[in-house]
């Protein structure tokens, strides 16, 4: 099986050695991330200025740094590999969950696997002040692996591990708005900055992502990349026949 990983917290963080170690106990691992952190950069991908990547030495893997987006990195690292059988993306240094999904670089990572016809898989896990331990998580990262490597059906699908894990759950993506408000400080040559901040408005919801992470669960969620809204397609397709009965229907 060839393994190709990236993440968006760049090819040095030690989220990703720990996923490439775990990782290379399933097949051969290839690694194709980006040459600084792009966290929260979403799906973009690079397309007014060509890409350029490095080979660099991590230890002892095959990897190379991209000076472009996660998205970018599964486009080139798919080129080296001649399509690989599957990306994992991470270990992202904070969790993704709920809202997070929208602005994720980790999980646009996989997507851009499921949308070139492969599969991909996104790996999180808290962030820290301190550089997280993975050791620990390292026998959970395997059981997950051993779980959804095999080809199942799942073309995109997004994990998320508490710092402990008692136990794993299927679970679905929570919506949760938050007030996104922009709040004002002073830089020291006394400039006015913005940060952009996230407060959750909403309790979280049962069976959902967060709710698993707070219990201690690890939480798998199966994506798909239709997001069209099902149950409002069919409401307004049917309330456009009955405006229109002449319309042809669909
Ligand atoms: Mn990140």
């Amino acid at each position: 099986m060839r393994i190709l990983i990236v993440n968006d917290d760049g090819i040095y963080s030690p989220g990703i050695l720990a996923l490439a170690q775990v990782a290379s106990e399933f097949g051969d691992v290839i690694i194709v991330a980006p040459d600084m952190e792009r966290s929260s950069t979403g799906h973009a991908v690079t397309h007014s200025r060509p890409l350029s990547y490095r080979r660099t030495a991590i230890a002892g893997f095959d990897a190379f740094r991209v000076d472009g987006t996660p998205a970018d990195c599964v486009a080139v690292g798919s080129s080296i590999l001649n399509k690989a059988d599957v990306v994992l993306s991470g270990v992202n240094l904070g969790y993704n969950l709920g809202n997070s999904m929208w602005h994720s670089g980790t999980l646009a990572g996989a997507k851009q696997a499921a949308l070139m016809g492969s599969r991909g898989i996104a790996l999180s896990a808290p962030s820290s002040t301190v550089d997280v331990d993975f050791e620990p998580l390292k026998p959970h990262f395997a059981r997950t692996l051993q779980l959804l490597l095999p080809d199942v059906g799942l073309p995109l699908v997004n994990v998320n591990f508490p710092l402990a894990p008692r136990g794993s759950l299927w679970t679905r993506q929570s919506v949760r708005h938050y007030d996104g408000q922009v709040v004002p400080v002073k830089d020291p040559m006394g400039r006015q900055l913005y940060w952009f901040t996230v407060v959750p408005m909403e309790e979280t919801e049962e069976g959902t992502d967060r709710w698993a992470i707070e219990r201690g669960l690890i939480s798998i969620t199966p994506l798909r990349l239709d997001l069209t809204d099902g149950p409002a397609l069919q409401r307004m397709q049917q309330q456009l026949r009955d405006a229109e009965p002449n319309v042809p229907k669909m």
